[in-house]
């Protein structure tokens, strides 16, 4: 699952690392890829990530094999991360010269041999190689959409690259997931941006929508997620019900359908029943 949308700070990372932390406490098997030389996806799960440590850099880059960046992320069983370093700021502009430039991730995905229920990328906020890997290597998108003015804005060219991607290079990609974030109930204009997006995309948006939280906002500061930091929290509850939503509805991922699916039906039972 791509996790994408070029606009900066609409709660791409932290819907990433809490919905991967949600489906991980539930019984699934998830890693999550961070794709953003930022790192913010590696902070937030508590990662070590700095300059020397192995990383998806290594792997886009040099081949190396999507097993020797994989961490364990403590406290959450089940729970992967291939953490970014800041070298992957220079990987934009290396790949251009590289063999199969856009599908490079999408190899070492197929090549990664561990089970797992889910791969969640966390995208950076643009729309250059690094995207087009995540988009390449995905079965599906999800986009996560702040409740703001200017929310849609630039979201055409967004659709316009899944389009592409779709039409020349993974023709399974589409847009599955849409989640609102950073919900005010209290103001008119969150209500109407999420009124306005529903009518736009209809089912692909999730009826559980993200409200602002300060713990959210806290979680990353902990190197931890807002599930383990404060799970009781209104913050965490939403991503547990927006990850359950998700689990229901049958995602399945393309690289091994089999065990994807085996591995969802047993998530799928352990998610209805632990979650009331
Ligand atoms: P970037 O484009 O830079 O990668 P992003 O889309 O990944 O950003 P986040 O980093 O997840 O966005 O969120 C941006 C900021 O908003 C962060 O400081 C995060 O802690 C905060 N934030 C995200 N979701 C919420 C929320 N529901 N309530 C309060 N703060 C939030
Ligand atoms: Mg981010």
């Amino acid at each position: 699952m791509v996790v994408a949308n070029q606009k900066g700070g609409v709660g791409k990372t932290t819907t990433t690392v809490n919905l991967a932390a949600s489906l991980a406490l539930h019984g699934a098997r998830v890693l999550v890829i961070d794709l953003d030389p930022q790192g913010n996806a590696s902070t937030a799960l508590g990662i070590d990530h700095h300059a020397s440590v192995p990383s998806i850099y290594d792997v886009l880059v040099d081949s190396r094999p999507l097993s020797e960046v994989v961490q364990p992320v403590m406290d959450v069983e089940g729970l992967f991360c291939a953490p970014a370093t800041i070298d992957l700021a220079g990987a934009e502009i290396e790949l251009v010269s590289l063999v199969a430039r856009e599908s490079r991730l999408q190899r070492a995905i197929q090549a990664y041999e561990q089970p797992l229920d889910y791969i969640l990328i966390d995208c950076p906020p643009s729309l250059g190689l690094l995207s087009v890997n995540a988009l390449v290597a995905g079965a599906e998108v999800l986009i996560p959409i702040q409740c703001e003015y200017y929310a849609l804005e630039g979201l055409g060219q967004l659709l316009k690259n899944v389009d592409l991607v779709r039409g020349h290079l993974n023709p399974a990609l589409h847009v599955s997931t849409i989640l609102l974030t950073m919900y005010d109930g209290r103001t008119r204009l969150a209500s109407q941006v999420a009124e306005e997006v529903r009518t736009h995309f209809g089912k692909e948006v999730l009826r559980t929508s993200i409200p602002r939280s300060v713990r959210i906002s806290e979680a990353p500061s902990y190197g931890q997620t807002v599930i383990t930091y404060d799970p009781g929290s209104s913050g965490a509850l939403s991503y547990i019900e927006a990850a359950r939503e998700i689990a229901l509805r049958g995602v399945t991922v393309n690289y091994d359908a089999q065990h994807a699916r085996v591995g969802h039906q047993n998530h799928q039972r352990s998610m209805s029943e632990g979650i009331q």
